[in-house]
């Protein structure tokens, strides 16, 4: 399919290229120029007239759970340990597979709607996962989760060797596989060895928690005598490329060994408010040259799948924990929900970029939403107007799969009645 989009306000991530009066057109599932000049509509199957609306790359949630919106609103206002000791890990217990497919597809149409093209998630029952994410169309990189602290992690990372087998690449590579070891407070050494060793195998990357909380370093420390981040390069973890949540307490020497390893990290602003874990030192790891992009994590602990309050949420804290508003500025923080949060995921030679050749995904926002104009600036109309309700139409792999707010992969109603029935019969 030929699709034309022209009269845009292009951000176009490639170099800071921002183009006002735009054209940007898709055949098949690639972006096949992008300009100045509009082509004649007859050269294309659908021409769409943005009018002057803002039309960027599709973000990246460089960290979620997707099944846990089933768990939203369920448990708020508690310290994390409680939170996952106590609530969330035995709601977990009840899951089933059908379950996991409907708060999975929940999680899909929400990101759909707020724009979000591509993400990382770290569960299990992974198969189901899939399932949503093929039916809607979006773009994942899935990892089936292990954690184990004696012989128990063996089956988990036999069903990620069988998910990577299965179904990396699937879709026209709209599905990439990763490995997980869930942190080092739920894994033992022998664990983590052993996803690393797994993961080098299949030259997969690896999808981890790291540093969340200051009570995960302690213990870490007092068991290990070593640092999480040590604890994981010991084991081998970082031969691979690794996507490492949170980084919340890390020393000048774990930051340095993320940096020597190439290790990305991904930032979750608000889970780590929500949960008072405490907040990224963004700022160093930036001046470190580590790659950093932005995530929700479960919808359990932030409880929304919405990139754009990452974003403005990534640029606000740094200025005002460290008392100085140039920092972060807004070309940032969309950078690290876009080109970056791709090249975290392995993605960044095909994503995260309005560029010829690259996969077409594209969202258009709202024209004269009154939050959005006037736009003086639009990369900061975006990290600091916007929000996910304003995004019209999302476009992946050259498809649309929600036009003028429409869902058109997913039946949202056949959507409310699966999530209502999963959450009845588990009983939470
Ligand atoms: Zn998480």
């Amino acid at each position: 399919m030929k699709i034309q989009i022209k009269n845009a306000h292009l951000i176009t991530m490639d170099d800071g290229k921002i183009i006002e009066n735009g054209c940007l057109c898709i055949e098949n599932e690639k972006i096949s120029y992008v300009g100045d000049q509009a082509l004649p509509d007859e050269d294309f199957d659908r021409t769409i007239n943005a009018r002057g609306a803002i039309v960027m790359p599709g973000l990246v949630n460089a960290h979620t759970h997707t099944p846990m919106t089933l768990f939203r609103g369920y448990a708020d206002d508690m310290t994390l340990n409680d939170w996952l000791f106590n609530r969330i890990f035995p709601a977990e217990d009840k899951l089933d597979t059908e379950a996991v497919y409907w708060g999975s597809l929940l999680a899909c149409a929400e990101m759909i709607k707020s724009g979000t093209t591509l993400f990382a998630d770290m569960y299990f029952m992974s198969e189901s996962t899939i399932r949503a994410v093929l039916e809607s169309g979006i773009n994942a990189n899935i990892a089936r989760c292990v954690t184990g602290t004696n012989n128990d992690y063996k089956d988990r990372l036999y069903e990620a060797e069988v998910l990577y087998s299965e179904y990396d690449g699937a879709n026209a590579g709209a599905v990439k596989i990763d490995f997980s070891a869930h942190a080092v407070y739920t894994c033992s050494k022998e664990a983590l060895k052993a996803v690393a060793e797994s993961a080098a195998k299949h030259n997969a990357a690896i999808h981890i928690h790291l540093s969340e909380t200051m009570k995960e370093n302690r213990d870490c420390y007092s068991q290990y005598g070593k640092s999480p981040t040590e604890v994981f390069r010991d084991m081998g973890i970082f031969n691979c490329p690794t996507n490492a949540a949170h980084c919340v307490f890390l020393s000048e020497n774990d930051m340095e060994i993320l940096a020597e390893n190439n290790v990305g990290v991904s930032h979750n602003p608000i889970s780590n408010l929500k949960l008072a874990s405490g907040v990224a030192n963004v700022n160093e790891m930036l001046a470190k040259n580590i790659l950093i992009g932005v995530g929700t994590d479960g919808t359990a602990s932030n409880n929304s799948l919405d990139i754009f309050a990452e974003m403005k949420t990534s640029a606000i804290l740094q200025k005002g924990i460290r008392l100085d508003p140039t920092l972060i500025p807004a070309r940032k923080a969309l950078e690290m929900a876009t080109a970056t949060g791709a090249e975290i995921l392995g993605r960044g030679a095909e994503r995260g970029q309005l560029k010829k050749g690259m996969r077409a995904d594209v969202i258009i926002l709202e024209r004269n939403a009154p939050n959005l104009i006037p736009v003086h600036n639009p990369e900061s109309t975006v990290v600091y107007s916007a929000n996910g309700a304003n995004v019209q139409t999302t476009i992946i792999n050259g498809k649309i799969v929600m036009e003028n707010r429409e869902l058109l992969t997913i039946d949202m109603d056949r959507v409310a009645s699966g999530v209502k029935d999963a959450v009845k019969r588990m009983g939470i």
